[in-house]
């Protein structure tokens, strides 16, 4: 296919509101994927299970099993994570030209927005899928920033027009006002019932730009996605934008520096297919035996070695952890397990960092940086699913940053990295812009929600009668414990949001640390705001209370700064003994008591001479 002929798009929505459905349905159109196959995923589990969710480790195998191994944490919280992307061939009923349709995935979580960013790179086009019964929300607001600052065109799809609830004339005003697209012709399908499919895919012949024509430049490729394959070595997704790329060329990332001879490149159609040659415009795969997703990162250029581009394209980032929590393993033997677990994760994680952390309450573990929250819970899951492993997780904090006043500058990872106060010149903490979008009746509650969470209020703006947004700056640490738990339950579940790092501020932090029977408990110790010492270190006392179960002395709670006391509490003793519950000689009951109480004690750390269970190491993350 020329590449006049050539489509690369992807689709915007806001979750739930139908994008991997009509995915779905722009496969079975265009008869990349038979119907039969999508059954037999759909059928597998959680239903609607989506074809562009094919597992990329095996893009090849349409079938259950795939969907049971390394995409169930995808599929169960309804989000993708990996990207995959489809080549879909299209015959236009415009000029009768058959056409190659270049539909590239993007994951769907705040914590991947720069996976996000490099995939809509590979893009001339985007698909803004609007659920016709709701209306625009934070996250398709965020995701059309950032596919208008790449220059796509973007074309409004009104989705579920088949509900009773649509209210399309609402949804289409507000598409209008919010983001000032023109929605006159508007495309207006239901994806579940398979209405104004065809209608989508002419709107992406006619409207999407095709690819510029650079075939005579020096190859540039961009990575938008890798993954570790391993029989092939890192997997890499790209999209040549200027030049060629043919199997068997020596090839550089032009920001690692990293040299490979390519062994093999292909398509996904949505299964892998090779071909000797990729030419500008199009989207494909290269395979390299390269050792680890760290070599070939996404927002890499990808370049000839005898014949260099000049410069790499733009948009490269070396991405950051902004959330470290603690891992270690219940059982102290199982510490090498647990480095193996991170190291084969890494391979195929390049946002992922970990670095041996030991600590005389909790014996041996690592240190691990994250995007975010949910990186941090999907890789926390995997350890557990994937290498049974039985973790104790510390809670989250953000990366701080401090200045002795011997003037060394570094990065804090952890409260007890935290030098004291007296030898602390400042502390800073990273600022996030964050944007709620909601129905006008909770902005009172959502006013109220960030303004306790140190937020400092930027604007408010109306996007119709009914529908508000409202700007915060606002520190990450307040955002990434339970923030949008608490968003969804001020609003009734009907309030969105985004956020995106701004940088960092000093701030007056201090080291809340934790005491249990009188010995310093570094794993529950956290970095607060002094104005929020007293509050906080009450609430956490309190908390830790009712998650310590009792023990057979009593145990004082303290939380301090520096050697003050600024709360404490205390569990009284208790004698445990589950058994006395139990009368006569009920043996099953006796024994389903032990085998509960076995299975309590797994998830416990000894604190000293106090066993505290997985949920006290974050009962931070449960405090107001
Ligand atoms: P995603 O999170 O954007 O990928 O959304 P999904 O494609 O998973 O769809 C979310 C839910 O909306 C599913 O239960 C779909 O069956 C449903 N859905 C998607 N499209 C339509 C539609 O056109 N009409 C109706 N009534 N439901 C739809
Ligand atoms: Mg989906």
């Amino acid at each position: 296919v020329p590449v006049e002929r050539i489509r690369n798009f992807s689709i915007i929505a806001h979750i739930d509101h139908g994008k991997s459905t009509l995915a779905d349905q722009l496969l079975l159109k265009t008869g990349t994927v038979a119907a039969r196959d999508m059954v037999a995923a759909a059928s597998s589990r959680r239903p609607p299970v989506l074809s562009m969710s094919f597992s990329p480790e095996y893009p090849g195998r349409i079938g259950e099993e795939q969907f049971m191994d390394s995409n169930e944490i995808e599929r169960e919280r309804g989000i993708t994570i990996k990207l995959n992307t489809a080549r879909m061939k299209y015959r236009s009923k415009r000029d009768g030209e058959l056409y190659a349709l270049n539909l590239i995935d993007t994951p769907g979580h705040v914590d991947f927005t720069y996976e996000v960013s490099r995939s809509l790179a590979a893009c001339e086009g985007a698909l803004l899928v609007v659920d016709a019964s709701q209306g625009v929300e934070a996250q398709t607001l965020a995701n059309v920033w950032l596919a208008l600052e790449n220059d796509l065109e973007v074309i409004p799809v009104l989705n579920k027009i088949d509900l009773p609830g649509a209210d399309p004339d609402r949804v289409v005003r507000e598409i209008e006002d919010i983001i000032g697209l023109d929605c006159s012709n508007i495309l207006k399908v239901s994806a579940k019932m398979g209405i104004g499919i065809e209608e989508t895919l002419e709107a992406i012949v006619s409207r999407v730009p095709a690819p510029r024509n650079t075939t005579a430049d020096p190859l540039r490729a961009l990575i938008f996605d890798s993954y570790y394959d391993p029989y092939r070595g890192v997997v890499c997704q790209f999209k040549v934008m200027d030049g060629k790329v043919s199997r068997g060329d020596v090839v550089q990332m032009m920001n690692t520096g990293k040299e490979y001879q390519l062994d093999e490149i292909g398509v996904l159609a949505p299964h892998k297919v090779q071909v000797d040659t990729l030419y500008c415009g199009e989207v494909g795969y290269l395979a390299a035996q390269i050792k680890s997703v760290q070599d070939a990162r996404v927002g890499d250029t990808v370049t000839q070695k005898k014949q260099p581009a000049a410069t790499p394209l733009p948009g490269y980032q070396d991405i950051q952890p902004m959330v470290y929590c603690g891992l270690f393993p219940t059982d102290t033997d199982d510490y090498q397990d647990l480095r193996e677990a991170l190291e084969k994760l890494q391979l195929n994680d390049a946002a992922l960092k970990f670095e041996p952390e030991v600590n005389n309450a909790m014996g041996f573990g690592f240190r691990c940086g994250f995007l975010g929250l949910l990186h941090m819970e999907i890789v926390q899951e995997r350890l557990e699913r994937e290498y049974n492993l039985d973790l104790i997780t510390t809670a989250p904090t953000v990366v701080y940053r401090c200045k002795t006043t011997d003037g060394e500058e570094f990065q804090v990872n952890s409260p007890a990295d935290l030098p004291d106060a007296s030898r602390r010149e400042w502390i800073s903490e990273p600022y996030v812009r964050l944007e709620m979008v909601t129905p006008t009746d909770y902005v009172g509650n959502l006013m109220e929600l960030a303004n306790g969470r140190r937020g400092e209020f930027v604007e408010m703006r109306y996007l119709t009668d009914s529908r508000t947004t409202l700007v915060f700056n606002i520190p990450l640490a307040e955002v990434v414990t339970d923030y949008f738990d608490q968003l969804k339950s001020r609003s009734k579940g009907y309030a969105s949001m985004e956020y995106k790092i701004t940088g960092y501020r000093e701030n007056d932090l201090v080291k809340l640390e934790v005491k249990i029977n009188g010995e310093p408990a570094d794993p529950l110790s956290v970095i607060c705001h002094r104005d929020n010492a007293y509050r906080t270190g009450r609430q956490l006392t309190s908390k830790l209370k009712e998650l310590i179960p009792r023990q057979m002395f009593r145990v004082p709670i303290q939380a301090c700064i520096g050697t003050k006391v600024v709360a404490s509490e205390a569990i009284a003793p208790y004698r445990k003994d589950v058994l006395a519950k139990c009368y006569g000689g009920d043996i099953s009951r006796k024994k389903k008591l032990l085998q509960k109480q076995a299975e309590g004690k797994k998830r416990m750390k000894a604190l000293g001479k106090v066993e505290v269970p997985q949920e006290a190491f974050m009962a931070i993350l449960k405090i107001d």
